[in-house]
């Protein structure tokens, strides 16, 4: 393997932010390639700013390079300006650490975590010289690896990678690596990539999409079936039992240009189960795994020192849900974490009705730029439907305690085109943009609010994954229903994701392989950095669907029935499928589930089946027996408590409801 950097460098004379290219951060390793080692290049589809705070891939490099059999390295999507140069120059793609050309890799991974990157990692492939399609690919090229959220459902790229990694990589690359160890020391002979793929569908946890045969009635997927009698019908994703054994990255990289979450990164637990309907990270990383508090602070102290950071972000689905919250807190600007006073702290993923006065206190140090929350609907009945159990007050309550903590500015996520959405669901939006925006006035003239839409995606794996997604026009009409009631109210800002492209992304989303030709089409058109509203044309996503027969009425905008073979069902995320069907019901009738880490158990599959419980902290659950969800609610009066039954899969639940 031979270093291209000679040939890199003259381009990067011509290129914006060359810094992105160079790699030797503070925290990369040396890699120390040889002939018996695994060599594995982690690649994120979008640009350096984007993939290096990846928590996913700075874990796995880490875990890698630890190993006397494997090496890492990195890469990320070259923009624009460099790729056109490495074509014309005949560079392939290469890696950050040693610029060494991607091809040249045993494994070329990508972390998958938005279906609008799904063309990148096509556009990647054939930079670094590798046949796109796997079936064209020979001994000598590398393996094709996805993992991350969308790799739940890989069926539109199935045709495009080796191998997929269902659910959490600490302890399955290694599996992968020993089978390719062996494979590599037997001399890769020809013919011999079937028989390591075959070999690597074995290992728990990683599914070989070229050892299943997919089969179709008219338009309807009728199964996907293995090949062969040793490769399993269904894959179950992998999960770590325990934080405390994965205190990565011990040594988190410090980038050399400006990044997205610029600050320190500490992962304090995985899973949720709030339950909400929409939100596939929460139902798919189920049960939660706390760390200890003491290794949050161990590894705050150490990232602190040895990335020079000033702020430090503590990352889950629902931070304020984290037992040892006020604990670790208290201590970040201590000497126990070798700090005094200097440390800024962010909560990236709050609940409103976990957001306290003394919370808001402690987050953030000095700075108090902008607080966001997420109600992501405009009335609780809209929330029981989606199972975000917030009310009016929840929101109310947590905005006051920012505003009178000194934020000026607030930020409110929301969803348009959920599951039995009104208008009057959508002005409602508006009006509790206007009722936060008043609580501010009491305590600064500046106070403001924007709001945040964005297009739901039913996603594979949760309760809404029979739904129809809203169209295009109608998505287009809900947000000018928000825009016309906010221009009306002073203080209230609208932003809003384009629902052309959450019509894209409801392609992918939820596509079976047929989706894999519209890929590539739409790539061979030029359609890549498809998140980057600059880059991305609907009219290229039409045409692709159109050239292949396939109506986008069909994949996207269609309610799906109980029975439909749905393209993931051979994938497993240890959700029994009927759970999520009782849930979908519950969902239509408004009724609102309980966070089953303080209530019995509503039998989801995930911690039966797995043979994990929660691992929490500090196992005590906060006043009222709930976070907010229950009690609280009932002893607002808002709601009823009766809403909160739990649905059981021997007894379902909800009326007939018109979605
Ligand atoms: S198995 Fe029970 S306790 Fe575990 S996540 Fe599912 S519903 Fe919650």
């Amino acid at each position: 393997m031979t270093s291209l950097w000679a040939r890199i460098e003259p381009l990067l004379a011509r290129v914006q932010k060359p810094a992105r290219y160079i790699g030797c951060e503070d925290g990369a390793v040396t890699p120390r390639h040889a002939p018996d080692r695994v060599s594995w290049l982690l690649a994120y589809p979008d640009t350096y700013e984007i993939g290096l705070p990846n928590q996913g891939l700075q874990i796995l490099y880490e875990i890698l390079n630890e190993r006397d059999d494997a090496v890492a390295e990195r890469t990320y999507a070259p923009w624009h300006d460099l790729e056109a140069l490495m074509r014309r120059h005949g560079v392939p793609l290469f890696s950050v650490d040693t610029h060494l050309a991607a091809g040249d890799f045993d494994l070329l991974a990508f972390n998958l975590s938005a279906e609008l990157v799904y063309t990148n990692v096509l556009n990647m492939v054939d930079l670094a010289g590798v046949p796109v399609r796997s079936a064209h690919r020979e001994p000598h090229h590398p393996l094709v690896v996805l993992g991350g959220h969308c790799a739940f459902n890989p069926e539109p790229l199935a045709d495009f990678v080796d191998l997929v990694v269902l659910g959490e990589g600490e302890e399955v690359i290694g599996e992968i690596t020993e089978v390719v160890r062996d494979w590599k020391a037997s001399g890769r002979t020809p013919g011999s990539r079937e028989g390591v793929l075959r070999e690597l569908s074995k290992v728990p946890g990683v599914y070989v999409p070229a050892m299943y045969e997919v089969e179709y009635d008219g338009p309807q997927l009728r199964a996907v079936t293995p090949r062969y009698s040793d490769v399993p019908a269904t894959v179950h994703k992998r999960t770590v039992a325990d934080l405390a054994d994965w205190p990565y990255p011990k040594h988190p990289l410090a980038p050399l240009t400006e990044v997205v979450h610029d600050r320190l990164a500490v992962e304090v637990f995985r899973g949720c189960t709030r339950g909400c309907r929409f939100c596939q990270a929460g139902m798919i990383t189920r049960p939660v795994r706390e760390r200890p508090a003491e290794q949050v602070r161990t590894m705050i102290a150490n990232g602190l020192r040895s990335t020079g950071q000033s702020e430090v972000s503590l990352t889950s689905l629902s931070t304020a849900d984290y037992s040892g919250i006020e604990q670790v807190l208290q201590s970040v600007n201590s000497a126990e974490c070798g700090t005094n006073g200097a440390v800024s702290v962010s909560l990236p993923s709050l609940r409103v009705d976990a957001f306290t006065v003394g919370l808001a206190s402690q987050v953030s140090g000095g700075r108090r730029s902008g607080l966001t929350f997420a109600p992501e609907a405009g009335s609780w009945r809209l929330r029981s439907v989606i199972n975000k159990l917030i009310t009016e007050d929840d929101l109310y309550s947590a905005v006051e305690s920012g505003f009178s903590q000194g934020w000026n500015r607030m930020k409110l996520y929301f969803l348009t085109g959920l599951p039995t959405e009104q208008d009057a669901d959508t002005y409602g939006i508006v009006d509790l943009a206007r009722n936060c925006v008043q609580i501010g006035r009491r305590h600064t003239n500046r106070a403001s609010v924007t709001v945040s839409l964005g297009g739901f995606v039913p996603k594979p794996h949760t309760p809404f994954q029979w739904f129809g997604q809203n169209t295009t026009d109608e998505l287009r009409r809900k947000v000018q229903l928000v825009r016309d009631a906010a221009e009306r109210t002073r203080g209230v800002k609208v932003k809003w994701h384009d629902p052309k492209a959450t019509a894209a992304e409801g392609i992918a989303a939820r596509g079976d392989r047929r989706i894999g030709n519209v890929m590539e089409r739409v790539w061979r058109d030029g359609g890549v950095f498809q998140e980057w509203s600059e880059f991305f044309r609907l009219s290229r996503w039409e045409e692709a669907m159109a050239a292949e027969g396939l109506s986008i009425e069909w994949y996207v905008n269609r309610h799906r029935d109980e029975d439909e073979v749905l393209p993931w069902d051979h994938l497993s995320a240890g959700l029994h499928k009927d759970f999520l069907w009782l849930d979908w019901q519950a969902a239509l009738a408004e009724h609102g589930l309980e966070d089953c880490r303080w209530t019995p158990c509503y039998d989801c599959g995930v911690c039966t089946g797995y043979g994990i419980e929660h691992v929490v902290a500090s196992p005590v659950p906060p006043a009222g027996g709930s976070q907010g969800t229950g009690q609280d609610l009932a002893r607002g009066g808002e709601v009823p408590v009766q809403l909160l039954t739990r649905p059981r899969r021997d007894e379902p639940v909800g009326a007939e409801v018109s979605v």
